[in-house]
């Protein structure tokens, strides 16, 4: 008999769920299309509570036996109570989901989805043999997650560890928090493929015209790259740009928690020598203190698509140690 942990990783698309072990490995896992946004937030508990009944059903037959359930939210939570504060993604708010599942009886634990994705890579992904990890991810916002000494920091109430809302740059960009010149709103994918547009409006001989076959809405989070990459001065610019900000951000995260490593996560986050490489000499560059300060290590995160259902489940796993 092995114990089991479900981790629940709540997305706008897709609900999806898994059995994991002690040792990271994902046993059995399912999906479900996310049905919220039309069929309201009734809807949502009731997937998840089916979903959660399958596994316990398939952990049952193998004879293992399941001791919690964690739970990764793209939105605000608080921890304490269970409840789904606001998830814009999923049209919920202030839903309780620790009391619609209590007659599972089993702990449930909530998190924000970057903490809990965070969590997972330091227990077993890009930074599992290291206890002081901040994890950054780069979408359409940027999501902040914070290990010290192998425990999650999330603040009161799991609503801290907001590292894409703090500002950068004051009086700068409109962000969606309501603020001005967050980080996100120059660091993220959506900050470099408006970099992108508007290096492309300055330049129309730019290589990356030809890449967008002449129309700008066909500009994504490779069109700088790639074009980089052929030697384009214009898209070396975008990039040198986007490297500064985002760089200038992971050097503020150095210095408040001086981590062993942060991980870069999001699909642009795969470019080695044309990303990673130029944020770490630009942060080497400007390392803060003496010359024997370690330097922070940088690195992309290694879980890809499964980091939000093992880190989930990585919650329930500390529960169940207390
Ligand atoms: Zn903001």
């Amino acid at each position: 008999m092995e114990k089991l942990y479900i981790g629940v990783d709540v997305g706008g698309m897709s609900i999806k769920a898994a059995l994991v072990n002690k040792q990271g490995e994902i046993i059995y896992k399912s999906t479900k299309k996310t049905n919220s946004l039309e069929g309201g937030p009734g809807v949502l508990l009731k997937d998840i509570k089916e979903l959660m009944i399958e596994h316990i059903e398939y952990a049952k037959k193998s004879g293992d036996v399941v001791k919690g359930i964690g739970f990764g939210i793209p939105g605000v939570v608080n921890n304490e109570n269970g409840t789904i504060d606001y998830a814009c993604n999923l049209g919920v708010e202030n839903v309780n989901l620790r009391d619609y599942l209590s007659e599972l009886n089993l702990p449930i634990y909530l998190s924000n989805d970057a903490n809990v994705a965070c969590l997972g890579e330091e227990r077993f992904g890009a930074a599992k043999e290291y206890d002081n990890v901040v994890l950054l991810t780069l979408g359409t916002g940027i999501g902040g997650g914070v290990v010290i000494d192998d425990k999650l920091f999330e603040g009161v109430e799991g609503k801290g560890a907001e590292l894409g809302h703090t500002v950068i740059v004051v009086d700068g960009e409109p962000c969606a928090c309501g603020r001005r010149g967050c980080f996100e709103a120059y660091a993220s994918a959506s900050a470099l493929l408006r970099y992108t547009r508007q290096e492309m409006k300055r330049n129309h001989d730019s290589m990356m015209w030809d890449y967008c076959k002449g129309d700008i809405d066909n500009v994504d989070g490779l069109t700088s790259f790639e074009c980089a990459k052929k030697g384009d001065v214009s898209a070396n610019l975008v990039i040198d740009t986007y490297v500064k900000y985002l760089s200038e951000g992971v050097l503020n995260f150095c210095n408040i928690f001086r981590p062993q490593v942060i991980l870069l996560g999001g699909g642009i986050s795969n470019q080695d020598k044309y990303l990673i490489e130029k944020v770490k000499k630009y942060c080497a560059d400007r390392n803060y203190g003496y010359k024997n300060t370690p330097v922070v290590e940088i690195r992309v995160a290694s879980l890809k698509n499964d980091a939000g259902v093992i880190g989930a489940a990585c919650l329930a796993m500390d529960g169940d140690k207390k």
